[in-house]
């Protein structure tokens, strides 16, 4: 199409060269901003239904987590597809088994922008219901960690589970460090999204709320996009499993995720256009700072949770040092005021296991760009 009407232009030898320019600008303008527009727009989410086959999930009340997770995610997607822009992938659409790394792998072949798993939780005591939605990170106590172990334990049912997951023991509350690496790159965003999932069932369904939590959920580690795992309720509570595995149960737990998803992609939008101007406004702040020094540091990991800056919480890396921001701890590996030497620290923490591990340059207290580090460095 574009070849032709280039072609066309250039037979038609009456044509000036400014003209040939208009013509070649207003085509871009009309073919090109629309296919950027239409990217900008286009929106992949992956809807994981926990559990399926030979894994029924939790049995609370006699009821099967797996069919009830396939339904919510099978009206969520119903919803979605119908939306301009939305591309909706399945992990299952039926009732099969599919291992936790393979869900991971399908979403980060499709490259999607969300990734969300949908299950429901079983307790001891019946007395105990609500719905909570988790992002990957240390498990804060021991009710997460019992969580967390309950959804990953599916690996025992998989062959090779011990190389497919490095060496990883769902039983062993200090095995989730080594998962943590991955996501933290994409943390900020999965609470975002996970945030706006609990508001949604709160405020559409008034569902109780168990809030946003963390902790080490296999099926979050190996997915490179924004991730949650959601916890709809409690199917050994009497009352709230009936709920879910009624069919207006499903339809309004999938009502309320889809309209959380829709709002997360909406906020995302709205933050990648308003990017440019606040880099704009922070140059001028920035420019008063010139007196304050200019440090690079590399950083290892973030989570909610406090660490002790000891090397044995750090893989054996001396020279930690932390930063809180909002909601978040930032854990930082070294300090240079050299950027060749943060390459090389930033190579040796990946080497000892941060495969994520990047570097951020520092003026004074404040984050500033590698590229701005690097004209004042000059
Ligand atoms: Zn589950």
């Amino acid at each position: 199409m574009h070849q032709v009407f280039i072609s066309y232009i250039k037979s038609h030898t009456f044509i000036n060269r400014k003209t040939l320019l208009f013509f070649l600008t207003f085509n871009f303008l009309f073919f090109g901003l629309d296919f950027i527009l239409a990217q900008e727009n286009s929106f992949t989410v992956v809807l994981d239904a926990g559990h399926g086959g030979h894994d029924s999930g939790n049995r609370g009340n006699g009821y099967y987590e797996k069919k009830i997770a396939l339904n919510i995610a099978l009206k969520i997607g119903k919803k979605l597809e119908k939306i301009k822009g939305f591309n909706v992938i399945y992990t299952r659409k039926s009732d099969v088994f599919v291992e936790l790394i393979q869900r991971a792998n399908i979403a980060n072949k499709a490259n999607a922008d969300l990734f969300i798993s949908i299950h429901c939780d079983a307790f001891t005591s019946p007395k105990v219901f609500g719905a909570g939605t988790f992002v990957l990170g240390l498990h804060e106590n021991e009710r997460n960690f019992k969580v967390a172990q309950k959804e990953n334990s599916v690996i025992f049912l998989e062959e090779n589970y011990e190389k497919n997951y490095d060496g990883f023991n769902p039983n062993d509350p200090e095995s989730v460090i080594s998962l943590l690496l991955m996501q933290q790159t994409y943390l900020d965003q999965s609470i975002i999204a996970a945030n706006s999932i609990q508001k949604s069932f709160v405020s559409n369904l008034k569902r109780k709320d168990r809030t946003v939590k963390q902790a080490g959920f296999v099926v979050l580690k190996y997915t490179y996009m924004p991730s949650v795992l959601v916890e709809t309720g409690f199917l050994t509570n009497s009352s709230e499993g009936a709920y879910l595995n009624s069919s207006k149960g499903q339809t309004n737990m999938a009502d309320a995720l889809a309209k959380a998803i829709i709002n997360y992609r909406d906020n995302r939008n709205a933050s990648f256009q308003n990017t440019s101007f606040a880099e704009e406004s922070n140059k001028v702040e920035k420019s008063n700072k010139l007196n304050e020094q200019l440090v690079f540091k590399v950083q290892i990991a973030a989570s909610k949770k406090k660490l002790d800056l000891k090397p044995y919480n750090f893989k054996g890396l001396k020279s930690i040092s932390r930063v809180k921001n909002e909601r978040l701890f930032r854990y930082y590996y070294g300090s240079t005021t050299s950027y060749e030497k943060a390459k090389k620290l930033a190579q040796f923490a990946k080497k000892q296991g941060y495969k994520n591990a990047f570097i951020v340059p520092f003026l004074g207290n404040s984050k500033i760009t590698i590229s701005e580090a690097l004209r004042l460095s000059k």
